[in-house]
């Protein structure tokens, strides 16, 4: 019966142990993807700002930092 109550109480401590690293491993890769993510910056076409890709506006004549820039460069 002791051997039962402390074969439990492992499970459970095991249990809490996985619960509380789990959250902080899947943040860490979270971390490290937009870390890599500096590597893929562009300049924007009008006053020539570097901002993140999936930041910029794709335009015809290439990225811009924002709406009003591209509209100064295409229009
Ligand atoms: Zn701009």
């Amino acid at each position: 019966m002791k051997f039962l109550l402390l074969f439990f109480i492992f499970m459970v401590l095991l249990w809490q142990w996985r619960q509380a690293r789990s959250p902080k491993v899947r943040q860490a890769a979270r971390k490290s993807s937009p870390a890599a993510a500096p590597a893929s910056m562009v300049a924007c076409a009008h006053c020539g700002l570097h901002l993140p890709t999936d930041e910029a506006l794709p335009g015809r004549q290439g990225s811009y930092c924002s709406a009003a820039h591209r509209q100064a460069r295409e229009a």
